[in-house]
């Protein structure tokens, strides 16, 4: 598998090879068990069920991280944040900053696109009760490693939504030479570190359980996202 990743020539040969990876055992079962027995309000859709690629623009200037797809989100509808509650707020602020050209993401063929702006998951299976192991995150690094190799050259701003991807991130960026601060600086809302070119910018993740509550409110969220479009110089035209 990691000669798999690091010797993927382009993004869309490194998409096909993640699509069939399997190294994990418990979470290839798990992402096939909810694909057979689905949520009741989807048994009439089919489901992806499988590892999900990174997705957006091939050159993008911003990157934005996550965790891993949801059960009924990303591995329902194969594309990431995709037809779920963390991914309508998640879009609906791409758009307002400019990074997506419509305001919500339903499913992989609803028109949408993403405006030099490119994401993907940090572990690529949805994890039982979205909670990968470490021993799963470290597996499943060099399919990060390699495609944030490939953007690095064009990118200027990376988001990291939750605490979970800002120590991946910062593990890939390590990994590929930048030179990350030690003790690694502490992950929070609008927390940054720059990294030469780059500015790798904390978020707390649009999750329900951070949205409901209010600790994640949208004018938090757009202030993460403008900062990030304008050090990638991203503007409002779609
Ligand atoms: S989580 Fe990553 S390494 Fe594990 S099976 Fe899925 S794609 Fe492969």
């Amino acid at each position: 598998m990691r000669r798999l990743a690091a010797g993927s020539p382009t993004l869309p040969v490194l998409d096909a090879a993640v699509s069939v990876c399997r190294a994990c055992p418990r979470l290839v079962s798990w992402r096939e068990q909810v694909a057979v027995e689905k949520r009741r309000s989807f048994a009439d859709q089919p489901y992806w069920g499988r590892p999900i690629p990174g997705w957006g623009d091939d050159h993008a200037a911003v990157l934005v991280v996550g965790l891993a797809p949801a059960a009924h989100g990303g591995n329902r509808t194969g594309r990431i944040f995709t037809g779920d509650r963390s991914g309508d707020w998640l879009f609906a602020a791409l758009h307002r900053a400019g990074l997506a050209v419509q305001p919500t993401s339903t499913a992989a063929d609803d028109g949408q696109r993403l405006v030099r702006t490119r994401m993907l998951a940090a572990v690529r299976c949805a994890p039982p009760a979205n909670a990968p192991t470490p021993a799963e995150r470290d597996t499943c690094a060099p399919w990060a490693d390699a495609e944030v190799a490939m953007l690095l050259p064009h990118l200027r701003a990376a988001v990291a939504l939750g605490a979970f991807a800002w120590q991946s991130l910062l593990g890939t960026l390590g990994r590929l030479g930048l030179e990350v601060p030690r003790p690694r600086p502490r992950f929070g809302h609008a927390a940054v570190v720059e990294l030469g070119d780059l500015l790798v910018i904390g978020s707390f993740h649009p999750s329900q359980q951070n949205t409901f509550t209010g600790r994640l409110t949208e004018p938090m969220l757009d202030q993460v996202m403008d900062l990030a479009a304008t050090r990638a110089g991203a503007g409002p035209t779609l």
